[in-house]
């Protein structure tokens, strides 16, 4: 039987993008950097996320399988065979892989055994967090308990990095790794055999040695020196790979500034410090100035930068090229919030066609409903949405690590990505009630403790990405809304809920409240509607009603109700996999600042559906009654 390796235009990204280890029918391969794709690719457009991310543009790789593995001459993106050790499952024997042993289409076999048996990638990889990754070093593996002496006296010393006669042993009396041992069966000493041997009971974990400094596609005189510490792990291991991906949805250019944003400008120019921080730009002073108007304000840096550049005609963008990963950049979520908010929705198009729903309870007084009502802002239905997803790179060991450029060779200036069309529902909560909840003192208090645990962690950075400037009660609410809200559509719909995901629209000083469901899988034909017909009257908000009922009980409840930091960086309280959590995929920030207590409802803090949900109970209980 031909090996396929076989990879689909949209995995190219996501999860089989550059740096990713991928498992094939038993084989085992590694994404290569994109200094390594065929010129044959396709422009994916987005000036937007361009922009976001510094980069001259975007290419996804070409339509026709990734298979230029096993078809050299075809224009696939390129993988590389890794773990270059293989063993033999019959014999034990190990080999490592090399290029010129390579035959396309055909798995690696065993030159030792009559049958040709296929061999297996050694399990066990090394990495650092640097975002490198190469072989365990096996033949010192198996002579690190010898002295340097002993261990120069190996006839393979010299050839160490593909040595032969090594043997991956398994012991029948032992389990786990102690039963697993790696042996050398060269020369020794006196031309006796050398039989050096260690089992692999400490082999994960930090290890001494030095790190090759380099990727397996790279090439040897490209590795970088590195004082990492190398770590092995399964090669399997969720650290081995951390993409960056950025996504962005295609929403139509405009040029009018979008409402909210006029208004927080306007109380900028009008603030009195205003002239006084013009005077006082570039001193110290300025920053005081700064300060207190965007306390006034409640204006990003961003804005007042904006307004600062137009008034003291400076150029309006103070760096052409921000850098992914600092401080002070473009924010994807703005443009689109300010889209779904619009009061006039753009001109059908392939990319975004959005038009107004609603719950269809206007002058309904009948409860829950006219509590929910009153509580909902307004529903938007998107048939159409394009979305980009770009990888910029990788990281390893931690997902704090160095973050490996997806073009390894430091020359490119485009990046790669896949576009997908599909279809959302857009929820917005009640603007005034939204402002009124936050002010309340518990609420506060209740979202002051996450506040303090999100600044320790040490995902701070990225989270704060999604998360704006300053953790709100807000983001904390409407995010939870979208996990409760894609749980419950799947469970009516029958959409996964790995296929759906979100975007929480949660920056107060954006003005957004609001969040986004959405599926996107499909080519440019789009998908098919089931989403949207979801959130049109009245499944809507019976939809609501239901999932608000789910999320006031947890199995793992008083567990669960009850916990004041659990999940990731204890970033989670009332939230766990029985009643909130998501697939990674579908989640903006790793199932991470939910909370439910803040949907229905605790002890301490009132939540800002807590009526709805009383409501709904009482009309429950009354028609239980009669
Ligand atoms: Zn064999
Ligand atoms: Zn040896
Ligand atoms: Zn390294
Ligand atoms: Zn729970
Ligand atoms: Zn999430």
């Amino acid at each position: 039987m031909k090996r396929k390796l076989r990879v689909r235009q949209a995995q190219t990204v996501l999860p089989f993008g550059v740096g990713a280890v991928l498992d094939v029918q038993g084989e085992s391969f590694v994404a290569a950097g994109i200094e390594r794709w065929p010129d044959l690719k396709t422009p994916v457009s987005c000036e937007r996320l361009a922009a976001r991310l510094g980069s001259k543009g975007f290419y996804a790789a070409p339509h026709t399988l990734n298979d230029r593995y096993d078809q050299p001459d075809r224009p696939g993106v390129p993988y590389v065979r890794f773990p270059g050790w293989l063993f033999c499952g019959s014999c034990r024997g190990m080999a490592r892989y090399l290029r010129e042993n390579e035959k396309p289409g055909e798995p690696p076999v065993c030159a030792s055994c009559a049958a040709a048996p296929r061999l297996t990638p050694m399990r066990f990889v090394r990495i650092c967090a640097d975002g490198h990754l190469d072989d365990v070093d096996w033949w010192y593996w198996a002579h690190s308990r010898l002295a340097p002496e002993l261990r120069d006296s190996c006839s393979e010393s010299d050839n160490a990095w593909k040595a032969r006669r090594l043997s991956f042993r398994v012991a029948d009396r032992a389990t786990g790794l102690e039963a697993l041992s790696v042996r050398c069966g060269a020369t020794g000493a006196g031309g006796k055999p050398c039989g050096a041997e260690r089992d692999l009971l400490d082999v994960l974990g930090p290890q001494s040695g030095h790190c090759s400094g380099r990727n397996p596609w790279q090439r040897w005189d490209a590795r970088s020196s590195c004082g990492q510490q190398v770590h092995i792990v399964q090669r399997t291991a969720g650290n081995v790979y951390y993409p960056v991906v950025y996504s962005a949805l295609d929403i139509p250019q405009t040029d009018e500034p979008p409402r909210a944003e006029q208004s927080v400008a306007a109380a900028v120019l009008a603030h009195d410090y205003w002239p006084l921080l013009l005077d006082a730009l570039g001193t110290r002073r300025a920053d005081t100035f700064r300060g207190m108007i965007k306390e006034d304000t409640d204006a990003p840096d961003g804005l007042i930068d904006q307004l600062a550049a137009e008034a003291t005609g400076a150029p309006t963008t103070p760096s052409p090229e921000p850098k992914p990963g600092k401080t002070g950049k473009v924010d994807l979520s703005r443009d689109e919030w300010y889209a779904f908010d619009a009061t006039r929705f753009p001109e059908a198009a392939k990319e975004f066609t959005i038009r107004r729903g609603g719950l269809g309870l206007d002058g309904e007084k009948e409860e829950p409903w006219a509590t929910l009502d009153a509580h909902v802002g307004k529903v938007v239905l998107a048939d159409r949405l394009r979305e980009v997803r770009a990888l910029t790179g990788f990281r390893r060991h931690s997902p704090n690590g160095t973050l490996v450029p997806a073009d390894t060779s430091g020359r490119l200036r485009w990046l790669p990505a896949t576009e997908v069309y599909g279809e959302g529902i857009v929820l917005t909560l009640d603007e005034e009630r939204l402002t009124a909840w936050e002010n309340d003192p518990r609420v506060q208090v209740h979202v002051r403790g996450v506040r303090a645990d999100l600044e320790a962690s040490f995902r701070a950075e990225q989270l704060a990405e999604a998360v704006g400037s300053e953790l709100s009660p807000r983001f904390q609410l409407l995010h939870t809304v979208a996990h409760l809200l894609i749980r419950q559509l799947s469970f009516d719909s029958g959409y996964t809920t790995a296929s759906l995901r979100e975007r929480v629209y949660g920056r107060p000083e954006y003005g957004q409240h609001g969040l986004l469901i959405y599926t996107a899988a499909g080519d440019a034909e789009g998908t098919l509607g089931g989403l949207v017909r979801q959130g049109e009257a009245p499944h809507f908000a019976e939809t609501l009603i239901r999932m608000l009922e789910a999320a006031a009980w947890c199995s793992a409840d008083p567990l669960c109700a009850e916990h004041t930091g659990q999940g990731f960086g204890n970033l989670n309280r009332a939230a766990c996999h029985a009643c909130t959590l998501l697939p990674e995929t579908s989640c903006e920030t790793g199932n991470t600042l939910l909370d439910r207590a803040l949907v229905v409802g605790s002890a301490r803090v009132p939540g800002y559906f807590t009526d709805v949900l009383t409501a709904s109970r009482e009309y429950a209980a009354a028609t239980a009654q009669e």
